[in-house]
């Protein structure tokens, strides 16, 4: 199934600074299959797209994670 996001997604769309060489392989595994491990898709969900960071990549979600917790812990 694709992601919710893929239509204004940045990575999906190769608008970021960088593109990974497995940005492929990324976008069948996650943008087309299991978006909800995507990093970019984790940290929007908990909270919001502008805290997105522009250079997450699908991923990297144990980034995400400590993103999240470091924002629902205030600090
Ligand atoms: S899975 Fe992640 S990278 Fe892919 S379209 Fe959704 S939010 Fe963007």
């Amino acid at each position: 199934m694709d992601c919710d996001c893929i239509q204004a997604c940045p990575f999906f769309n190769d608008r970021m600074a960088m593109k990974p060489a497995m940005a492929g392989v990324y976008k069948q595994n996650y943008c087309q299959g299991a978006f909800n491990e995507c990093a970019r898709h984790l940290v929007m969900k908990a909270l919001g797209k502008p805290a997105v960071p522009p250079d997450l990549f699908p991923n990297m979600a144990e980034r995400a994670n400590h993103l999240i917790q470091a924002a629902q812990s205030g600090s």
